[in-house]
């Protein structure tokens, strides 16, 4: 059967595969590999694969249309039962620090690359499928996907892109037919679920610990020939590889890990599992796993249930990054052999990070950018004290605020604020923020800037819409009962998440009292 013209106008670069030392062996035998970037491996075709959904935004990147010309040829390209030609297809060694520790190789292992695929404006997208069957590092798992975890990874691609949160994309959501047995709390209590397969897109999926992995084994030749092709192909600004070019390198990575987290404070939200191998060079959000959303301002917060100690909790991710960054500037010392230059880079990131954070906390509270940072951040801090005084939801709060002017009366402001609550706030919390919204409205007030043009700025840092885990939950449940209307709504609001949509309200409020402590919504395993 031939292809439909859509699919069959997809080009692909061999590049990657042409620079780059592949394994010997070409099956997804378990296995240590040495001595290569990847290992050759095509997905393993499913039972009956039917297309749930596609990002008409990421198709586009692609040079595809809004929707596929033939779902089902779609459905069985992008769950790897059809290759597209040109495409040859690869799992990628990779290593990693997995909660402070050094995990050895983990590699793609339930990942499948299709290739590089020329795009519009002959960008070049990698194209990857995650859940498509066993590669070589899939160690004792399955390499499958369920339903409910690549829904929720579908749905926070799409969604941290139009956040204006850097981030890899999801193309489309593919059903494959198949049941996945998984133990979804590790207690003992495995059950069949719907298999699912989420096709990823990315300029490079390259990871901290793909430089890890070769530093740790000493396979010295190799670490410098996959950071000098990182380098000319992801970075040519930077100029000819050179051990002060990596050192920039490194810089570079650190400036964009750091603009990353200030984006995920900004919008609320935790990542789950940042483990070296969950942090991208390009400074991309990546592996959308056990993640959350602050629903109460809660910097302890954490939704992983596998982090007991909250290394990865919300308020954490900036120090984790630089923790992460630190193991990245050890792999990269036997090439560049100056640690005092690493060591720069790494305080560089979190004056960088402190940058980034505090330029986008005046965007959320209005403030000038030029303000006296001590100012502002003491200001924020007494903020922070107040939602810490009451369950105060984070997001409905700032968008209240920006509906609050120098002149508006305290009960008139409070009564703004009252959505924002979880709980009815008492005498002293009220007055507490009453205090604290006269400094803000004096500080309103005070500033050149027309009102319009502050409450403008602040509807623009901070979201009307983020898809809740309560949200993604009840997209997953319906889904799992056959009706995908509920997430094809909830994919619709949040392309357009700064904006109050009328119809949508109902997504837009406080957490709902049953998703509290429900399981998916403020308890997820990595079991996935
Ligand atoms: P994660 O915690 O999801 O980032 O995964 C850590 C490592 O485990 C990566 O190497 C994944 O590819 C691998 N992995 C996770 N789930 C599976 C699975 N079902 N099959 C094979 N490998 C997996
Ligand atoms: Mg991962």
């Amino acid at each position: 059967m031939s292809l439909p013209a859509d699919l069959a106008a997809l080009r692909f670069d061999a590049r990657f595969i042409r620079s780059l030392p592949a394994d010997a062996l070409d099956t997804p035998q378990p296995r240590q590999v040495q001595g290569a970037v990847y290992s050759f491996c095509a997905p393993t075709p499913v039972a009956a694969p039917r297309l749930l959904h596609w990002s008409a935004d990421c198709a586009a990147l692609l040079g595809l249309g809004t929707a596929p010309l033939d779902a089902q040829a779609a459905a069985e390209v992008f769950a790897g039962n059809r290759l597209l030609p040109g495409s040859q297809p690869y799992a990628t060694c990779y290593g990693g620090h997995q909660f402070g520790n050094w995990a050895g190789q983990l590699g793609d292992g339930r990942a499948t690359m299709l290739g590089t695929a020329i795009g519009a404006d002959d960008i070049r997208l990698e194209v990857q499928l995650k859940g498509a069957g066993l590669t070589p590092y899939s160690r004792h798992a399955d390499g499958r996907a369920v339903l409910r975890s690549s829904i929720r990874e579908y749905l926070c691609s799409e969604a941290m892109h139009r956040l204006g949160v850097p981030t890899t994309r999801a193309l489309c959501l593919v059903a494959t037919g198949e049941p996945v047995l998984r133990d979804m709390f590790y207690d003992g209590h495995p059950q069949h679920e719907p298999g699912a397969i989420v096709t990823r897109v990315a300029p490079s999926f390259l990871r901290f610990g793909h430089f890890e992995i070769f530093a740790a084994r000493g396979e010295l030749a190799l670490l410098r020939q996959l950071l000098d092709d990182t380098i000319r192909t992801h970075f040519p600004a930077l100029g000819a590889p050179s051990p002060e070019v990596y050192v920039a390198w490194f810089g570079e990575v650190c400036r964009r890990t750091a603009l990353m987290v200030a984006h995920w404070l900004r919008v609320g939200f935790v990542h789950g599992v940042m483990n070296t191998d969950n942090l991208s060079v390009l400074g991309l959000s990546i592996d959308y796993g056990p993640y959350g959303w602050l629903d109460n301002f809660d910097p302890g917060f954490t939704p992983n249930t596998t982090d007991r100690g909250g290394r990865y909790a919300y308020a954490q991710q900036a120090r984790i990054a630089g923790w992460n960054l630190s193991c990245l500037a050890n792999a990269l010392m036997p090439l560049v052999q100056d640690q005092a230059a690493l060591e720069a880079c790494l305080e560089a990131y979190a004056d960088h990070f402190e940058a980034c954070y505090l330029a986008m906390l005046r965007d959320k509270l209005g403030l000038l950018q030029e303000g006296d940072a001590e100012a502002d951040f003491k200001l924020v801090s007494e903020l922070f004290a107040c939602f810490a005084a009451v369950d105060t939801d984070m997001t409905i709060f700032y968008r209240a605020l920006a509906r609050i002017h120098p002149d508006t009366a305290p009960e008139a402001a409070l009564a703004e604020l009252a959505p924002a609550f979880y709980a009815p706030p008492g005498a002293g919390v009220l007055a507490q923020f009453a205090g604290w919204l006269m400094v803000w409205q004096a500080r309103i007030a005070a500033s050149p800037e027309p009102a319009a043009a502050h409450a403008a700025r602040m509807n623009a840092a901070n979201p009307w819409i983020i898809p809740r885990n309560w949200l993604a939950q009840d997209a997953i449940k319906a889904a799992e009962a056959g009706d995908l209307s509920v997430l094809e709504r909830l994919m619709q609001a949040i392309r357009d998440p700064y904006t109050e949509q009328a119809g949508c309200a109902d997504l837009a409020g406080r957490r709902p009292d049953w998703a509290r402590n429900a399981p998916g919504c403020s308890a997820l395993s990595c079991s996935s």
